[in-house]
């Protein structure tokens, strides 16, 4: 007689279900993005982090190249004090706030960290931003998402980018095309002077062949601007394509801590 099915049939039960929750808790551990505290979480961030990113947004910037405005950077008639000359090729610029704190975390989870959910909220945030003000972003014919080099896109596991720029399409009712196509594989834009910048990207857009851009508006979108640089090739592409205006919209404006901090202690 065997005694060993006794032993097989011991029911585990309760015990082997804590067990298997405490190694999940183990391998997705509720842990907030930004402050670090284990706590319950929404797209990586805890209630206080997620109002922390809203007050990110909606701090005045100039339309010319996105900077934060306030008393350390004055508005001109064309412009603001930290506007890049010469300026860019699109016509305005929208932007959801600076790249910093958790605005900058947030770019950071859809960009490395392969989180679609987060794109699809920046982009859901940026197109109620877009709706709410008088600019002429809200009339664009089509939406331009910048397009990464096939081999930058091969070493992701997903194209955050478009969408990002679905995200903003429905929101605004705009149709998104891929317009543009990367044809050079430029070396990254980060670490590299202004002057750099402009030289590295000279030639990296092509429009794509078969569509007509005579009179049409196009609004880029991308994630961060720094130089302007990126977008201001891919627009001068478009004009020259037979673009009518060219408008850029982003997710954050890298830009010198002075834009921001100036409006840090406000109630
Ligand atoms: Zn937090
Ligand atoms: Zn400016």
């Amino acid at each position: 007689m065997s005694s060993g099915g006794g032993f097989l049939k011991f029911n585990f039960g309760g015990k082997l279900q804590s067990f298997a929750r405490g190694v999940l808790d183990l391998v997705i551990p509720q842990v907030c993005g930004g402050c670090g505290q284990a706590v319950p979480v929404t797209m990586g961030l805890c209630g206080e982090c997620n109002l922390k990113l809203l007050s990110l947004v909606g701090l005045p910037y100039c339309k010319r190249c996105g900077s934060t405005l306030g008393p350390n950077i004055p508005e001109y008639p064309d412009g603001c004090s930290l506007c890049p000359n010469p300026i860019p090729r699109f016509g305005s610029v929208a932007r959801l706030g600076p790249y910093t704190g958790l605005l900058r975390y947030a770019i950071h989870q859809l960009k490395y960290r392969d989180q679609l959910g987060m794109a699809r909220r920046l982009g859901r945030m940026l197109g109620e931003s877009i709706s709410e003000t008088d600019t002429p972003h809200r009339t664009a014919d089509v939406i331009v998402p910048i397009p990464m080099h096939w081999l930058r896109r091969i070493s992701r596991p997903s194209d955050h980018s478009a969408v990002l720029a679905r995200s903003l399409g429905r929101g605004l009712k705009i149709p998104v095309e891929r317009l543009l196509k990367r044809v050079r594989n430029t070396p990254p834009q980060v670490h590299i002077t202004r002057t750099q910048r402009f030289a590295n990207i000279r030639g990296a857009f092509s429009p794509v062949k078969g569509r007509s851009l005579a009179g049409v508006h196009v609004l880029l979108v991308d994630d961060v601007t720094t130089t302007g640089a990126t977008a201001g090739e891919a627009a001068r592409m478009l004009l020259a394509a037979g673009a009518s205006r060219v408008s850029l919209c982003v997710i954050a404006k890298a830009e010198p801590s002075r834009a921001y901090t100036q409006h840090w202690g406000e109630a």
